[in-house]
């Protein structure tokens, strides 16, 4: 019969989150119910982690996977990797470990010789500050629930690799030790935990106000509750506005556009923002319009791209989050008085969809005349990419993007 460690207070994602901010630790714990809902997008962030995770266990292969079945059993999950090391089991996905009700789990601890070593894999190309705070976390319980870790290290995917056929594990991550930095964050956990152990056990919500930490390291989901009293539109709307600065007016009571007066420094278009809205009136610049329009030369082809960028790489050629073309809409227009015509291009998603991309959108395209597109630089980029991808297509591509006609952003001057 396992004995199972009592029902752990903490956690490393809860650590994090407490890090970041009291009330979304003691809003977590206490009123779950006041989140906001979770987005696709998230959810879809949620599962590249996985299936990257998954991959990097390859490297390390052999190992038992200590994971629990649920996220209610991890008290099971340290239950079962204290019995997998003391059996002389040498590589262990998910190994769970608890001490004084702290709970973190590293995705994967490998034995080598007498020492072991412990690596925790992120979906991203470089080691962020907030991997060094979540590892810090993960070497202290290890380590006094028993475990000397020689190393603690950051496996990332490598933003450089190209896939040549089959996937290059090797190349593809890289293996990064943070050792050094984990070592000088343990006084900043260890009284970090004592905090965050108290919040949770306050009468009452602490006090915070909304801020910077509110979108960073991470969007937090009690944003619905804690911004409830912001207007709309408000200081936080305004374009281009950095966040350093909407925080600045904010703290200011300068919050509605009402409360903007002519002495808050705003740019051409933010003030034109918000006069606009409080005067209820357009702005139209005629003259700056009237001159795109007679620069274009017909035909016209109105291009709108869309892609998908696969943490690891799908096809040849392709590197980690590459952007990949698989959809285009191309309007057509032959004269001023001609016909608005129609065509498209969706790739099957069984396969790389890029030479079909390629050969229909250069044929959709044949001959002359300026394409337009939402956003010259992200369709010129992709399109540059391809030329280098295909080079036997490269010189019609580059007629392509020759003909997107510089000026089809339009600026407010
Ligand atoms: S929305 Fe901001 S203030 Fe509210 S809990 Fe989240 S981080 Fe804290």
């Amino acid at each position: 019969m396992i004995s199972l460690p009592d029902k752990h207070i903490l956690s490393k994602s809860t650590f994090m989150r407490g890090s970041q901010c009291t009330k979304s630790l003691y809003l977590h714990k206490n009123q779950p119910e006041l989140k906001d809902e979770i987005s696709e997008q998230q959810e879809a962030t949620f599962d590249r982690g996985t299936s990257v995770g998954e991959l990097a266990r390859k490297i390390f292969p052999g190992g038992i996977d200590a994971s629990p079945e649920s996220s209610y059993e991890y008290q099971k999950s340290v239950a079962v990797t204290q019995e997998l090391i003391n059996s002389g089991e040498c590589i262990i996905y998910e190994a769970a470990f608890q001490f004084e009700g702290v709970l973190a789990a590293i995705d994967i601890l490998v034995k080598e010789g007498n020492e072991w070593r412990a690596y925790e894999v992120k979906s991203t190309t470089r080691v962020k500050e907030t991997h060094i705070q979540d590892a810090a976390l993960q070497y202290y319980v290890i380590t006094n629930a028993g475990i000397l870790l020689s190393d603690i290290s950051i496996v990332h995917l490598n933003n450089q690799y190209i896939r040549i056929g089959e996937l290059d594990l090797r190349q593809l991550f890289i293996v990064e030790s943070i050792l050094e930095e984990v070592n000088d964050n343990q006084d900043f956990v260890a009284d970090k935990i004592l905090e965050l152990k108290a919040v949770i056990n306050m009468r009452e919500e602490p006090i915070v106000e909304i801020g910077e930490h509110c979108h960073a390291p991470y969007s937090c989901d009690f944003e619905g509750h804690c911004w409830r009293h912001i207007p709309q539109p408000s200081v936080f709307d305004i374009s281009r506005l950095r966040a350093k600065k909407q925080f600045d007016l904010y703290n200011q009571g300068i919050i509605r556009f009402e409360d903007i007066t002519e002495d808050v420094p705003l740019n051409f278009n933010q003030r034109l923002q918000v006069s606009s809205h409080l005067n209820k009136t357009e702005y139209l610049d005629r003259s700056g319009i009237g001159e795109f329009l007679s620069g274009l030369s017909y035909p016209l082809y109105f291009l709108d791209f869309e892609t998908f960028n696969p943490a690891i790489p799908l096809y040849d050629h392709n590197r980690p989050y590459q952007q990949i073309p698989f959809q285009y809409s191309i309007h057509h227009k032959e004269n001023r008085d001609g016909e608005l015509r129609h065509d498209e291009f969706l790739a099957l998603p069984t396969s790389d969809p890029r030479l079909a991309f390629i050969e229909r959108l250069i044929t959709h395209t044949e001959g002359l005349g300026d394409i337009l597109t939402y956003n010259q630089n992200f369709e010129k980029t992709r399109l540059k990419e391809l030329a280098r991808d295909f080079p036997e297509y490269a010189a019609a591509l580059i007629d392509r993007i020759s003909r997107i006609n510089n000026d089809s952003t339009m600026h407010i001057p």
